[in-house]
């Protein structure tokens, strides 16, 4: 054996300890190696964990999307306001447990806001709850108001007593430049440090309460075209189609409840003269004064409405033809009086009325109407200004 190499027989000691050395060598590359694998299989781990926090994350916005579409489409179809409210409040309210949630609700001409649904208030809660929108920040800043972590802070004192530890979030509802009203949310303090809603929670918010404030501008539009086309133009009373509409459910209203009660067919006397002699303008004046007495003539419940050119219609519920005589009568008093107020150039322009019952005269529509057209038409044979019933 040439020199430089070694011989376990001529060394037998130095071999094994070599080989120990050699092989503790190995062991230790082996555990690092072995830290290495764990170190990445807790990383693993960790993203793993990540990505399924993700995934739930996304799921449950994903979900709730799909709530949101659900409840948008019933809401679409929702013309009660208080019904449309208590959805509205029971979704929010989910999406915090134990939150306060207040739907407010502007009336027609935007000066108050009074509380249509809410979920979670105290007893009594309930009563100090109609705002001046002028009052609200949300809706003066015309964007949400929110705390929904303690440093920040942007105080609304409409929102009442709140603790440091509580958040809220106050979203107005506009839509097309129009305020409806605002949502309003106080958040119940937790024990984790996390804001008390997420990112997701609020787009979820913002996405539902933009459908709602486009839900509440739509249902205005369909009110509004629904009442110019059941209204008539220049005296402001409902026209013939509406007449036509509370006649029939007069009728079935009545029927039900064993009620009778009367229609007049009312028309102004030699109109074409008043236009030919004032002209159209004047002779305008003379039919908006129909409704100026239909208000101060008749009770809430009963109906005048424009049925055509000079001739009116009135419907009054629960009336007996002998009671309706005298109502029309001092209807066609007060008209003809009117007409000689200081704004009318025409002057004494009286009007004559037929009367019939229901359902002594006749049992529907169409009949009744014919039998009160005929008495004021008998009405005006006899000489104009007078009532006839028989
Ligand atoms: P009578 O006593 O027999 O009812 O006679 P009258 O002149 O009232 O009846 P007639 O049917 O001859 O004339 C009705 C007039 O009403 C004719 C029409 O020009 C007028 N008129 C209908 N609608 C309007 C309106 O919106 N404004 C005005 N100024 N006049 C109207
Ligand atoms: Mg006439
Ligand atoms: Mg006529």
């Amino acid at each position: 054996m040439s020199s430089g190499t070694f011989s376990s027989e001529q060394d037998p000691v130095g071999a094994l300890t070599k080989i120990s050395s050699l092989f503790h060598g190995l062991l230790a590359g082996l555990s690092e190696k072995e830290q290495e694998v764990m170190d990445r299989l807790a990383k693993l781990e960790a993203e793993e964990k990540q990505l399924i926090d993700k995934y739930q994350a996304i799921k449950r916005f994903s979900d709730r999307l799909w709530e949101v579409a659900t409840i948008c489409e019933i809401l679409f179809n929702l013309s009660d306001e208080k019904k449309l409210g208590e959805l509205v409040v029971n979704f929010l309210a989910r999406l915090h447990p134990g939150s306060r949630v207040k739907f407010l609700y502007a009336n027609n001409s935007r000066t108050k806001m009074r509380l249509i649904a809410a979920s979670g208030l105290a007893a009594g809660e309930q009563e100090r709850c109609a705002i001046y929108p002028l009052d609200c920040l949300a809706l003066k800043r015309c964007k949400p108001l929110i705390r929904i972590s303690p440093e920040n802070d942007a105080f609304c004192s409409e929102l009442g007593e709140i603790t440091p530890r509580q958040g809220y979030l106050c979203v107005p509802l506009m839509a097309n430049g129009m305020a409806y009203g605002c949502i309003n949310m106080i958040l119940e303090a937790q024990d984790s440090p996390a804001p008390l809603l997420d990112e997701n929670d609020l787009k979820i918010i913002d996405i539902f309460t933009t459908y709602v404030s486009l839900i509440l501008n739509n249902n205005l539009l369909i009110k509004t075209v629904r009442k110019e086309a059941l209204t008539d133009r220049l005296t402001g009373l409902p026209n013939r189609r509406y007449a036509l509409e509370v006649l029939q459910n007069e009728v079935f209203r009545s029927e039900r409840y064993g009620n009778v009660f009367s229609l007049a067919v009312l028309d102004i006397d030699t109109f074409k003269a008043v236009n030919d002699t004032y002209g159209h303008d004047e002779g305008d004046k003379v039919l908006m004064l129909i409704a100026e007495t239909a208000n101060k003539c008749l009770r809430r419940v009963d109906t005048v409405a424009r049925f055509g050119g000079e001739e009116f219609l009135a419907i009054l519920p629960q009336t007996g033809i002998q009671a309706a005589v005298s109502v029309i009568e001092r209807f066609r008093k007060t008209f003809t009086r009117q007409t000689f107020s200081d704004y009318l150039e025409a002057k004494n322009v009286t009007l004559s009325a037929g009367l019939a019952e229901f359902p002594t005269d006749s049992k529907d529509v169409p009949t009744l109407i014919k039998i009160a057209d005929e008495r004021m038409y008998k009405a005006k044979r006899e000489g104009r200004n007078r009532v006839v019933w028989r």
